[in-house]
């Protein structure tokens, strides 16, 4: 299978890659990693007059602490994230997360920018952006604006990016109370999407929860963010009821669907398991986590 002929560019620096998108507008398609949009162009799905290939951009890659956040570039590959040993444990998801993700030859090409903005609902950083509540920073040749990650995901592939923005960093508000994660993964083979996956983010003050997040995979149009479950937690004593209650409602919050993976009963009451489960390992890992 080959693609339509594009003209491709390979900028070298931001503020380049941001003037051809400028000029082209629906004509240009950004390229990361690669990993989505090349199978995409192969099979036609998209037909771009203009491939900007920022994969190999400098800069735009690294977790890095500042301003009281967390940054994480665009351009990080999941197997650099996977391999991150010395994140703040409010990140002790991420290494995890990037570990369930296909397998070492896409980890190697493929960024969490990239999966972010293509916003498969099957995608793994989906999920984890929305329970971590992070913001998505996006730039254009007009300047950069913030997005919320519970406002970016509108629809399967489809996001509130603009086609002259380039997703630049996903940001975490750095916090100094003890905070931890875990990201919980079904799928029916290594390197498979996922039939369900879960990731769940909880912040700790005082033995109550102070803040939790909770962002469900493959179990709907797009990742979902697991509000009335998120919001049952906060304030309170984690103890069994508690965590059994959050996990009630954010399998009420799913809508899957019966397919090849498992019917739609099967898979709500995964997210049912899963959430119980990482809200007992996010606890724990919270209660030991470095700040
Ligand atoms: C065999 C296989 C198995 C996979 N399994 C999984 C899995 O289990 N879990 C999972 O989550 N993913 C999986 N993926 C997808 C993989 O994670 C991709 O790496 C990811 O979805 C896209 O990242 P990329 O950097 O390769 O983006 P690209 O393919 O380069 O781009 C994807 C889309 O995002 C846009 N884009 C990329 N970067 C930016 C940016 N910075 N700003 C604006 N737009 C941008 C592109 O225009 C394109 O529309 C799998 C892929 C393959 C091929």
């Amino acid at each position: 299978m080959f693609p339509a002929a594009f003209d491709y560019r390979a900028p070298a620096s931001l503020d380049e890659a941001l003037g051809l998108l400028a000029q082209q507008g629906d004509a240009a398609k950004v390229m990361a990693g690669g990993q989505s949009l090349i199978p995409l162009l192969k099979l036609r799905f998209a037909q771009p007059g203009m491939v900007v290939d920022i994969g190999r951009m400098r800069g735009l890659t690294g977790v890095s602490r500042n301003d009281g956040w967390i940054t994480i570039g665009a351009l990080t590959r999941h197997v650099d994230l996977e391999r991150s040993y010395d994140l703040p444990g409010q990140l002790s998801m991420l290494p995890e997360a990037a570990h369930w993700i296909a397998d070492p030859l896409v980890r190697n090409q493929g960024t969490i920018g990239g999966s972010i903005c293509h916003a498969d609902p099957s995608g793994d950083w989906g999920s984890v952006v929305l329970a971590l509540g992070a913001d998505l920073v996006a730039r254009s040749a007009n300047g950069e604006r913030v997005i919320h990650a519970a406002d970016f995901f509108q629809g399967p592939f489809t996001t509130a990016l603009g086609p002259d923005e380039i997703l630049t960093e996903i940001r975490v508000a750095s916090s100094s109370k003890p905070a931890g994660g875990a990201y919980n993964k079904l799928e029916r083979k290594v390197g498979d999407f996922a039939t369900v996956a879960v990731a769940v983010q909880v912040e700790l003050d005082g033995g109550k929860v102070s803040r939790a997040g909770i962002g469900l995979t493959s179990v709907g149009a797009t990742n979902i963010k697991a509000t009335e479950a998120e919001k049952s937690l906060v304030g309170r004593e984690p103890n069994d009821a508690v965590i059994a209650e959050a996990a009630r409602l954010a399998a009420a919050a799913a809508e899957p669907k019966t397919d090849v993976r498992g019917s739609a009963e099967f898979k709500r009451d995964v997210v049912r398991v899963f959430v119980q489960r990482g809200l007992k390992t996010a606890l724990a890992r919270a209660k030991e986590a470095r700040v």
